[in-house]
């Protein structure tokens, strides 16, 4: 047995003494004794149980778990060769052994032995869960086919987990090449001060003179939104939507194409072994929706609302453009900057405007004071823990009475080695041990921009709604009750609903009483004042229709990928489909150069592969939880309480469905989500989440 920190630390791990070079013997070892452990306890001869089979390997796979979980994270957020190597020989290592634990003949054989005997009657209805999903794993990991076809499903899971990894860091090295040095003043032209901080210290930081661009979103945005300058808006859109592909700047160098055309058809040969007759189907059948049918029909329904508001909205910000001096016709890198015109001139309302009321301390002290309110739990930064970065914090959890709930780090910077976006992962679970409640800590990632000299920083309105967001999921994550991993946290929890708990916090961002507490001018401490925060309300709708269609181009694309592609896919197939998509749902094509889908990291890596719907699908869900507090008191306590008690410490122990329908007091409606997006008439003017 490897003797590394990494393979026998407890509690949290000690990022400091990691050692790249001790990832990998700890992680084989780790899962060499796992395998070994699996043999043993299904030779035994005792009949299976709870205790004897199903704990024993919880214990197992956790410890393999709190091992693998600050590697994995690592990677994601200080990446580099040595470590990104590690990672994907350990990844290969590690989906070999899920592969082969899901065909476990004899493993198979001792859960059905439990869901078949005595034992079961036993089990409380949490444990039963656990052993129902167990026994639909076994089947969704190929345990039912000849063994051939075992053998093929194992290898297609391997080649899968390589290509994802792959796609993930073509990406990254595609985001990092691309930078773009600007020596001429006269380009920042409309710029705010910010955008040309963040551009000057990214020149500092390389010693050359004037501003560089990069890929990474506050550069991207801030470009895209403020620059003046159109080519040089055209530029920083065609090296971002080029990324990874063969178009753009660095066409060709780290192609995902080829990448994604093979993940495509191995989802679908893997489907089709298990007897599904698409990869969309297979996905559904861990989900909340019943079939790629209704999430269609879902998906349509909402396109068929928001397309002629999104249409109006950008013919009206077209016209908006060409009488104040812009181009005859909108490109692609001239909606964002002609939008924020647009919503500058109807609301007076700048996001630059909005950024001084957003430093962040004040934003986290509001935040962890809301959620205090709501669910009566305290958060406070513990000093001194081990990070990956000096920039990360820890923050320890308690609840009303006291005790402790769980802890969480908050690494809120883009910087370069860092994947963009915002997560959250699990670093523990909760569960029971031997020695008491193992308690939950969770990653907090965001990406944005950092303080620049003395200055605070300050987040966007944006900034702080996907804060706001990821604080949901880590509240998931960390106040569940549960005490089994398999579904403790959002463990278990069906994909399309796991973003319930992550966008109904966003609305508390849109609500005064609530703001209050969160905003606060960095100089003078001075609250939102109420004009600015109505003009903020009344934009709340502003392009809410563009964006929804924008949402549902991402997921309908999703789900026709994962329909239609078959063993013949090919980047050309992908392009087709989106094109198709486009051609229904988009109110600009863009240009053909656009590869957009070469970045999609979300369902090429990241899980969501025919999920990405379950963002729309979780805002029915969100929209609606929330109708329940507006119907009240936005800041009522007992409903706070029952949303506590009902959703986030459930987990998985139960259908989403029913977790929500006891909640609610009735089946989930959509009528506050079309309310929300102002998509039905005398709609009260609130908008579309930041998903
Ligand atoms: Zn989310």
């Amino acid at each position: 047995m490897s003797d590394d920190i990494l393979a026998r630390f407890e509690g949290l791990p000690p990022f400091s003494e990691i050692r790249v070079e001790a990832i990998e013997p700890a992680i084989t070892d780790r899962i060499e004794a796992n395998r070994a452990a699996l043999d043993r306890l299904t030779d035994a001869a005792d009949p299976p149980t709870w205790d004897n089979l199903v704990a024993p390997i919880e214990a197992m796979e956790d410890r393999l778990e709190r091992s693998w979980a600050p590697v994995r994270h690592l990677n994601g957020v200080a990446s580099s060769p040595e470590l990104r190597e590690v990672h994907n020989r350990c990844l290969e290592k590690l989906t070999a052994y899920y592969s082969e634990k899901a065909q476990h003949p004899g493993l198979f054989r001792a859960f059905k032995a439990i869901a078949e005997g005595p034992e079961y009657a036993r089990l409380d209805a949490v444990q039963r869960k656990v052993i129902d999903d167990a026994l639909r794993d076994f089947r969704l990991g190929g345990i039912d086919l000849p063994e051939a076809q075992r053998d093929r499903f194992r290898a297609i899971d391997a080649r899968l987990a390589e290509l994802e990894s792959r796609f993930e860091q073509n990406l990254l090295d595609a985001t990092d090449a691309w930078s773009l040095t600007v020596t001429d003043p006269a380009r920042l032209e409309g710029m705010p001060e910010s955008v040309r901080d963040l551009a000057r210290s990214a020149a500092e930081q390389r010693g050359v003179e004037g501003w560089v661009f990069n890929l990474q979103a506050p550069s991207v945005i801030g470009v895209l939104t403020h620059a003046a300058d159109r080519a040089l808006r055209r530029e920083v859109y065609t090296a971002f939507t080029t990324r990874a592909s063969d178009q753009g700047p660095h066409a060709g160098r780290w192609d995902n194409g080829p990448v994604m055309a093979e993940i495509l058809r191995l989802r679908r040969e893997k489907a089709e072994l298990l007897g599904f007759g698409d990869y969309a189907r297979l996905s559904l059948t861990t989900k909340m929706a019943d079939s790629p049918e209704a999430v269609l029909e879902f998906l349509d329904d909402l396109a068929h609302r928001a397309g002629p508001i999104a249409r109006r909205e950008f013919d009206t910000l077209a016209e908006f453009a060409r009488e104040n001096g812009g181009p005859e016709a909108l490109e692609a890198w001239d909606v964002a900057y002609w939008a924020e015109r647009l919503r500058q001139s109807r609301y007076a309302l700048s996001q630059e405007e909005l950024k001084p009321y957003f430093p962040v301390e004040c934003v986290l002290d509001g935040l962890f004071a809301i959620v205090g309110k709501l669910f009566g739990v305290r958060v406070a930064e513990r000093e001194g823990v081990d990070a990956w970065h000096p920039d990360v914090r820890f923050y320890a959890l308690e609840d009303a009475d006291g005790r402790p709930r769980g802890g969480f780090y908050l690494d809120l910077y883009a910087r370069e080695h860092k994947r963009g976006g915002a997560w959250m992962d699990e670093c523990i679970s909760r569960r029971l041990t031997a020695e008491g409640i193992q308690q939950p800590v969770a990653f907090l990632t965001c990406n944005a921009a950092p303080p620049v000299g003395d200055r605070p920083a300050l987040l966007t309105f944006d900034e702080v709604t996907t804060l706001f967001h990821e604080f949901g999921h880590g509240l998931h994550h960390m106040l569940t009750q549960v005490e089994y991993r398999p579904v403790s946290g959002i463990n278990g929890v069906e994909w399309d609903a796991v973003e319930l708990p992550s966008q109904l916090l966003e609305n508390w961002c849109w609500e005064k009483r609530a703001l209050d507490l969160v905003a606060g001018h960095y100089r003078t401490g001075e609250p939102l004042p109420d004009d600015l925060f109505d003009r903020l309300r009344r934009s709340r709708n502003f392009n809410a229709g563009m964006a929804m269609m924008r949402q549902l181009e991402f997921s309908l694309f999703d789900i026709r990928l994962h329909r239609e592609t078959g063993a013949d896919c090919e980047p050309a197939t992908i392009q087709a489909i989106l094109d198709a998509v486009r051609e229904h749902v988009a109110v600009l094509q863009p240009p053909a150069f656009n590869r957009f889908q070469n970045g999609f990291a979300h369902i090429f890596a990241g899980g969501y592969a025919a999920g990405y719907y379950s963002y729309k699908w979780a805002e029915v869900l969100s929209a609606d939880a929330f109708g329940r507090f507006e119907e009240y008191d936005v800041f009522d306590p007992l409903v706070g309480r029952d949303f506590l008690g009902c959703i986030l410490e459930r987990g998985g122990s139960r259908p989403a469905l029913e977790l929500f329908c006891e909640f609610r007091g009735r089946e989930p409606s959509i009528d506050a989500l079309l309310r929300h997006n102002g998509l039905v008439d005398g709609a009260d003017g609130t908008g579309v989440d930041g998903s």
